[in-house]
């Protein structure tokens, strides 16, 4: 571990710290936090801060209410910004039970599950994802438009443009974070970005996505920007995504890479590949876990939407970037922002590791861009599709026994019937299309 109790409670003295967040994150994806003053900072070091569970979305019921939070001293961040009245830091919490045992309702309890399953088998996981979001302008009451700082018609003569200018103040945040940025650029459509950090061990990268979420709204409301991480937010341009590159290491080599191998990959990279094909469906519910997340899974940008691997195109669900060496990695591309990343690795490394064990084949890649075949062309080559709605994903969901033993009985229970209320209530409303397509007509 990177700090122990010790320095936690060393480096707070000495910063001048006032306040820390205690976040832990919800079923959802949604970070909470408890805040404390730094004279109990030793108590929840102890692990002594207690929670209202029943509170939490998704959690417990009001009777086993009592939660408790055990921090995890190695995630001791000071907040670089809201400095005058003392500092702020954060510490990234598992939750447990009052009887101490770890609580099977926290995602961040279920990846740990997955990485010690992993890690039986000699594995350790490592994960860098490509965050997109959108930075929209806000109105006059600070509320998100759907406007864009550069969607501007030409002859805007914009001194600055807003969206770079706060997307440089997010990088440097988050450098001062402990970040490590290694791409940071507008992505296709206007008012749209994207910011890579460097990959790191899976839980790490599970934190940093939550924490990188949350810099990247604080710094756009500082810039008087709305920043969303919602797929699909405009009909007829790209959406956002969040490609998550992973590979399996094993002593700190790693064993994706085997230079004899066909592309340069080894024999348990094609089999991770292979579990992550098969179980394609059954994860998408928890990789792209909201009604807008199917909007951005449609043909025409760059999102995929067939079940099928390349190493050259841009189109599929599974890419092969090119470098080797310790950089060898897949590349998934359907997962969005809105996924709770404890969950969503999770269930991709479930998916992973069931393809080594079980000596899943992928089928052999597809270098032609899938969305000029046409169906009968598609079954030719066997490429099925992912889920095409939130519905289907569920429903695949309940045909996957490998995500209900990834998720554990709890978490499981709770998003099955959380995801279906969520989609009946938007199957049962009534859209600003339909308006538009019907009122006049009939
Ligand atoms: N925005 C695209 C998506 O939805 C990805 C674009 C890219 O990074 N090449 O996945
Ligand atoms: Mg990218
Ligand atoms: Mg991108
Ligand atoms: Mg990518």
């Amino acid at each position: 571990p990177k700090y122990s109790k010790e320095d936690v409670m060393r480096m707070a003295k000495d910063e001048n710290v006032m306040f820390i967040r205690l976040q832990f994150t919800d079923i959802f994806g949604v970070l909470k936090n408890v805040a404390i003053t730094v004279k109990e900072l030793e108590k929840a070091l102890n692990n002594e801060i207690m929670f209202d569970g029943s509170s939490i979305e998704g959690f417990v019921r009001i009777e086993e209410s009592d939660m408790y939070l055990r921090p995890d001293p190695s995630s001791f961040v000071i907040f670089p910004w809201g400095q005058n009245n003392g500092k702020e830091a954060r510490l990234i919490c598992d939750t447990y039970n009052p009887d101490g045992t770890p609580f099977i309702g926290c995602p961040r309890n279920v990846l740990k599950k997955a990485l010690a399953e992993a890690a039986q088998m000699g594995y350790e996981m490592s994960v860098g994802p490509e965050c997109e979001f959108f930075l929209f302008l806000t109105d006059a009451e600070g509320k998100p438009t759907l406007n864009t700082h550069d969607k501007a018609g030409y002859f805007d003569l914009a001194p600055v443009d807003l969206g770079e200018d706060a997307r440089r103040d997010m990088c440097l945040t988050l450098q001062q974070m402990g970040f490590e940025i290694e791409a940071s650029h507008h992505e296709g459509a206007p008012g749209q970005h994207e910011i890579d950090f460097k990959y790191d061990d899976a839980l790490m990268t599970a934190d940093k996505i939550m924490t990188f979420k949350m810099v990247v709204r604080t710094v756009a409301k500082r810039h008087g920007l709305h920043a969303t991480f919602m797929p699909k937010p405009i009909y007829g341009i790209s959406g956002s995504g969040m490609h998550t590159n992973q590979s399996l290491s094993k002593n700190g080599k790693n064993i994706f890479d085997d230079p004899s191998g066909v592309l340069g990959l080894s024999q348990e990279a094609y089999y991770y590949m292979g579990g992550l094909m098969k179980h394609a469906k059954g994860i998408t519910a928890i990789t792209n876990p909201t009604v807008n997340s199917y909007k951005r899974l449609v043909t025409g940008y760059e999102a995929p939407l067939y079940i099928a691997w390349s190493p050259k195109n841009r189109s599929p669900l599974i890419r092969v970037p090119a470098k080797r060496g310790s950089a060898t990695r897949l590349e998934l591309r359907n997962p969005d922002p809105t996924a709770n990343p404890y969950l969503a690795l999770a269930v991709m490394l479930k998916a992973g590791l069931d393809g080594i064990r079980n000596k899943i084949q992928p089928p052999p890649p597809v270098d032609k861009n899938i969305f000029d075949m046409n169906q009968d062309v598609r079954a030719e080559y066997a490429i099925e599709s992912l889920p095409q709605n939130l519905e289907d994903a569920i429903c695949e969901m309940e045909k996957d026994p490998l995500i209900r033993e990834a998720l554990g009985e709890h978490i499981y229970t709770k998003y099955v019937e959380a995801k279906k209320l969520e989609w009946d209530e938007y199957k049962t409303k009534v859209s600003l299309w339909e308006i538009e397509r019907y009122i006049s007509e009939f």
